[in-house]
């Protein structure tokens, strides 16, 4: 899928100061190296099994495929991941590919806390040194997960710069890497930022759609119709998608932060409201102002309130082989409740808007069709926000 100048039909590339160049250099060559390499994948696949808990469950959500009527619905719990997301995946093969490369100190950014505490947790895993960027006004809303990523090691850095969140922790961790190139890795967080990221980040996490391709072959004996994943910067769907792109038959949908609506200034929808442009080294399609500025973002999910998204998922919406659809807050919640109600699950509030999509489809669908639908973690996280949201003041 990607040109070997690391383009997505004409996203992606390396937008970035002449100072990090051989660091991406560096980078792209130990993966080339590593990803072939049968003892570091023997490494990985042990990391992912034994200290993840991977496989993750391909579990048939019988009650909530009668109570739409339609479809056949399976969620790929990625929910069940140690640390409780797919981040996980990303993160070992990261922190185990900068260990090869003799890399003592993980550098990260993070929104919500979520990459961050991932991060954290490999680099004592690794026993490597770990510096976490964090808006000022992120670290405020995530106390909980800024105390995590301490109590794990980490030195977590509030960050004070334009907005003082999520997209100002990325700029800020880039200008760190500049300046540590020599014995730091930067962990980035989602597909997204210079090439070779979206690569890297999108290989580790295949083993989503990897395993759901063969866990469903076992339980239904083909493919699935339509594949459903939620996208922030777009790293739990492209892992979802990756081993399905090739099969035009299924459908892959990505389901966008619409907060109060894609009408509104308050939204996070990146395909549906945004434009191409320029920013974090890549070339995507970005929420803009109207002097091209990068917009404020909102959602109620901070895991997807990025102004961005991945840019092969800017190329396979070009090309029409990926929807991505918009769904509110509104929507989002009402899905958290019902997975929860239905199913004994309790979804991150940002899995839940792709719970909403699936609740809107299924229905219209024959019976022998299936949907699978990836819960890219789990919603206690959430459960104070949207109590909150309901009007019900809960303690954390
Ligand atoms: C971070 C996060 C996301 C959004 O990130 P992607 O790169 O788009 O996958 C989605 N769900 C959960 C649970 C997250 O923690």
């Amino acid at each position: 899928m990607t040109n070997p100048d690391g383009r997505f039909g004409i996203h992606g590339g390396q937008y970035i100061p002449e100072t990090l160049m051989n660091a991406v250099i560096e980078l792209e060559k130990a993966y080339n190296h590593y990803k072939k390499d049968p003892a570091f994948n023997r490494e990985l696949t042990e990391l992912f099994n034994e200290y993840a808990g991977r496989p993750s469950r391909l579990y048939y959500a019988e009650k909530m495929t009668g109570d739409l009527g339609g479809a056949r619905i399976y969620l790929k719990r990625e929910d069940l991941n140690h640390t409780g997301a797919h981040k996980i995946n990303n993160v070992l093969g990261q922190a185990l590919l900068a260990k090869k490369m003799g890399k003592k100190r993980l550098i990260a950014e993070t929104g919500a806390g979520q990459h961050g505490v991932a991060t954290a947790t490999a680099a004592a895993l690794m026993g490597m040194e770990c510096v976490v960027f964090m808006g000022k006004e992120d670290t405020l809303r995530q106390a909980l997960n800024v105390y995590r990523m301490r109590l794990l090691g980490a030195q977590v850095v509030p960050v004070m710069t334009g907005t003082a969140t999520l997209k100002d922790a990325v700029s800020e961790a880039l200008r760190e890497w500049t300046s540590r190139v020599d014995d730091a890795h930067y962990c980035l967080g989602s597909v997204m930022g210079p090439h070779p990221f979206p690569v890297i980040v999108r290989d580790f996490q295949a083993v989503i759609s990897k395993e759901i391709r063969w866990q469903l072959m076992q339980k239904e004996g083909r493919l699935p119709d339509v594949v459903i994943a939620c996208v922030g910067g777009g790293s739990n769907a492209i892992g979802s998608f990756w081993h399905f792109i090739e099969d035009k038959g299924v459908r892959l949908i990505g389901c966008e932060a619409a907060g109060r609506g894609v009408d509104t200034q308050e939204t996070a929808a990146t395909i549906a409201t945004g434009k191409p442009g320029i920013f974090h080294g890549m070339k995507s399609y970005f929420c803009q102002d109207q002097y091209g500025q990068i917009a404020p973002v909102y959602s109620i999910s901070a895991g997807l309130d990025y102004p961005g998204i991945g840019p092969e998922h800017a190329h396979l919406h070009d090309m029409g082989r990926a929807e991505y659809v918009p769904v509110t807050d509104e929507e989002a919640v009402n899905a958290f409740e019902y997975l929860a109600r239905t199913e004994g699950i309790i979804p991150a509030i940002e899995s839940a808007h792709a719970i909403a999509h699936a609740m809107k489809i299924a229905p219209d669908m024959d019976r022998d069709r299936i949907i699978t639908v990836t819960i890219s973690g789990r919603g206690d996280k959430d459960c104070a926000a949207i109590a909150r949201y309901r009007g019900e003041d809960i303690h954390e």
